[in-house]
């Protein structure tokens, strides 16, 4: 044991010391990967779940790591949150994510494909981030419309005063607003009046409670249902996300969501994929 410095005595734990150790290895290399372009993107379909019409894709962000290989955003995300090199981070996804779709644009015209970016907290409170954003569209020649951001709940309870404002200046552009996993944050619904949001998109906890006849998953069901009609009541389009099995498919499509997301639709996957995707919709 040792002492930690307050007067207190911790047990000293190898297996912990060691995995502290890997993440701080990481924390250190990230502002060098993201200069040597080591982050990649992959997309994921988000599809229409009545005719499995491809509508947008997500961009997930990966690093792709020399010597341990593809690593996933729960890597090292909330440590570029934490370092505050989310910001620039951010903004390479937003520029590569506009010029990506701004291709699908140009080679598809037929397919309007949205591309949808996460926002993390520190991106929704910078005061430069509509400029940012509007120059991004400029430079790109993306249509605002074929741009939507995603913010956690949490995001959005986090922003306030001048920050909101400029998510509405997001959103008078003409850029879509869409709630990341709506229905695990905070259950206060206040935002939903205060900001022009255009989707929700539920947790994949309630989707993946949906797996049968049992109890619990005709309560998730009931929620799902809710969880719906408030959206629509609000004109708010609704994507469920994690689908995995063609039974939720067919169950979330009774509910009425509009779209879905998940390995049953498709994996995210690199550009390429969703060119080729695009190209079988267009019967190239
Ligand atoms: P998220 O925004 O909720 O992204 C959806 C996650 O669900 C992705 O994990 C995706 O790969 C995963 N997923 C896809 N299909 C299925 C499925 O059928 N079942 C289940 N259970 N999961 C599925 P991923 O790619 O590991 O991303 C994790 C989180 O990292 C994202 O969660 C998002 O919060 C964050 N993230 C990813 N890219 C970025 C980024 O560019 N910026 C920021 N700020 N955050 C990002
Ligand atoms: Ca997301
Ligand atoms: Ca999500």
């Amino acid at each position: 044991a040792k002492a930690d410095g307050r007067g207190r005595w911790a047990v000293f734990d190898p297996v912990r010391s060691a995995r502290d150790r890997a993440k701080s290895a990481l924390a250190t290399a990230l502002p060098a990967a993201l200069e040597r372009d080591e982050l990649v993107l992959e997309y994921q379909p988000i599809v229409a779940t009545g005719d499995r019409r491809l509508i947008a894709v997500e961009a997930l962000v990966r690093w792709q790591h020399p010597q341990l290989g593809r690593l996933g955003p729960d890597r090292f995300i909330a440590l570029a949150e934490e370092t505050g090199l989310i910001v620039d981070l951010g903004e390479r996804v937003l520029a590569t994510a506009c010029a990506d779709a701004s291709r699908w644009l140009a080679e598809f015209p037929d397919a309007r494909l949205r591309v949808s970016v996460n926002l993390a907290a520190r991106q929704a409170s910078e005061a430069a981030l509509v400029g940012k954003v509007a120059a991004v569209l400029k430079r790109t020649g993306l249509p605002a419309e074929l741009l939507q951001l995603e913010l956690t709940e949490s995001a959005v309870m986090a922003t306030t005063g001048e920050p909101l404002r400029s998510l509405r200046r997001l959103a008078a552009l003409g850029v879509r607003l869409a709630i990341d996993d709506f229905g695990t944050g905070y259950s206060n619904l206040a935002y939903l009046r205060r900001l022009p949001i255009h989707s929700l998109k539920l947790a994949g906890a309630f989707v993946e409670g949906i797996r049968g006849d049992d109890p619990v998953s005709r309560v998730d069901e009931r929620i799902v249902d809710a969880l719906v009609r408030l959206a629509h009541a609000l004109n708010l389009s609704v994507t469920a996300e994690a689908v995995e099995t063609r039974h939720q498919a067919d169950r979330l499509s009774a509910l009425g969501c509009d779209t879905g997301q998940g390995r049953f639709y498709g994996p995210p996957q690199e550009a390429g994929g969703i060119t080729a995707l695009l190209r079988g919709a267009a019967g190239v």
